[in-house]
């Protein structure tokens, strides 16, 4: 069967050997999915989900009563007193720009945390010139890097006593660089601490990739205002773009007045018929994150016998959606990705190669051969070109199809 797909009799062998090796890990990661999919159902069934909420409205985007009970379910799921969930947004950059925009005033100062934030922000926050920087509006950035994987808790205390922090803000997934995810203790351990010396403090969370790998979001511990895509894992694969905003009311609305216009808010925006498809793919999330973390478990074990490293290991708690695997080579990363290409269900036939990609600094590879452009819920994988040739592998719909990408991609770096 596999080998009319041009994967070998020796790959499909150690394949099923893994299979074998992660059964338990599995079951853990199904369990999480069913108390993640109770979630969801009870969100639709308090929020009386019907058929009404699937209408669209166009224009100004009035009384869009589907979006305002889609915001009221988001905000269920994720613990939230509101959120703001929305086509307007672009794309989990623009929502985090948004966000930081509506959060900061001149003179005031953003605190990260976790290190250098991920790569796009570079040029909203400041850190590479732009003269729509918020560092053009003179407001300061500074930064504590993560040590040993984890906060690095008496210098955020002797920072935080020092005084004039407005915004912390927390990114959970590694995003571009070598350093783990942050795990939800690690998270509940540090909003404590930031709390206990100043309440007032706003903690803003970076949750790309890490929606529904657990069953705790992080509202629940203590955040204030979370970001994430909708092309990542709360889109489920179905919504066709967009992302959410979710938490304190009133900084929900102080990002609502900065997305649409100061007075107006979350009261306009028109859906134009994406309604449904964005309570399908909140409906589908709990299982498409599965899918996706048991695509990565496969892929850490399948490369971990073939010798290379894989952060998580197999084994080990995850935070995120995200895979990555060291080759410690530039051509193996390439035919990592294009075997990920190879295996998509769009745009097999295409080659990706490595470009300047607006937002980044050096050159990237994406292979997404996505049915929703640059979609990473959706098998996907890509590396910027430097050392240590570093793959970042997310996604997968459905586990099966996600395998089937990740032997492919494998037999590709085999030839
Ligand atoms: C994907 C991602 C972003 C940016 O989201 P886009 O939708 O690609 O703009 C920001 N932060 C992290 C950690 C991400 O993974």
């Amino acid at each position: 069967m596999y080998e009319d797909f041009g994967i070998s009799k020796e790959i499909e062998i150690l394949s099923t050997k893994v299979e074998q090796d992660v059964e338990i890990i599995f079951k853990n990661i199904d369990k999480v999915c069913q108390k993640n999919s109770l979630k969801v159902l009870k969100a639709f069934q308090n929020n009386k989900i019907s058929d009404m909420h699937f209408g669209s409205t166009t224009g100004y985007g009035y009384g869009d009563v589907g979006r305002d009970t889609i915001e009221k379910v988001f905000a269920e799921v994720l613990g939230a007193e509101d959120s703001l969930v929305r086509s307007q947004f672009i794309s989990g950059t623009h929502a985090l720009t948004v966000t930081l925009f509506a959060l900061l005033r001149p003179n005031d100062t953003l605190l990260s945390i976790t290190g250098k934030p991920y790569d796009t922000l570079d040029e909203v926050i400041g850190i590479k010139d732009n003269p729509s920087s918020l560092k053009s509006y003179g407001i300061n950035f500074e930064q504590i890097d993560l040590v040993g994987n984890d906060f690095d808790y008496n210098k955020i205390e002797e920072r935080l006593k020092k005084g004039n922090i407005k915004v912390i803000e927390i990114q959970r997934s590694k995003g571009y660089s070598d350093r783990k995810s942050i795990k939800i203790g690690q998270l509940e351990k540090v909003i404590s601490l930031i709390k206990s010396i100043n309440e007032h403090i706003i903690v803003m969370i970076d949750n790309c990739y890490c929606e529904f790998v657990g069953t705790i979001e992080p509202l629940e511990i203590g955040a204030d205002i979370i970001v994430g895509s909708l092309i990542k894992n709360l889109g489920g694969g179905l919504a066709p773009n967009g992302a959410y905003v979710a938490g304190r009311k009133d900084l929900v609305n102080l990002a609502a007045e900065r997305l649409t216009a100061p007075g107006e808010g979350k009261e306009v925006g028109p859906t134009l018929g994406i309604n449904k498809s964005i309570l399908q793919g909140l409906f589908f999330a709990p299982s498409v994150v599965a899918s996706s973390l048991k695509t990565a478990v496969f892929a850490s074990k399948m490369l971990e016998k073939l010798g290379y490293s894989t952060e998580p290991r197999y084994n080990q708690e995850r935070a995120d959606i995200v895979q990555t695997i060291n080759f410690g080579d530039e051509q193996k990363l390439i035919k990592y990705c294009q075997g990920i290409q190879m295996g998509s269900p769009i745009d097999s036939n295409s080659i990706p190669e490595a470009w300047d990609m607006p937002g980044y600094t050096d050159k990237v590879i994406m292979a997404a051969g996505a049915f929703t452009q640059g979609s990473s819920i959706e098998l996907s994988c890509d590396g910027p070109i430097r050392k240590p040739y570093i793959a970042f592998m997310q996604g997968g719909l459905t586990y099966e199809y996600g395998k089937i990408g990740v032997l492919k991609a494998i037999q590709n770096i085999m030839k």
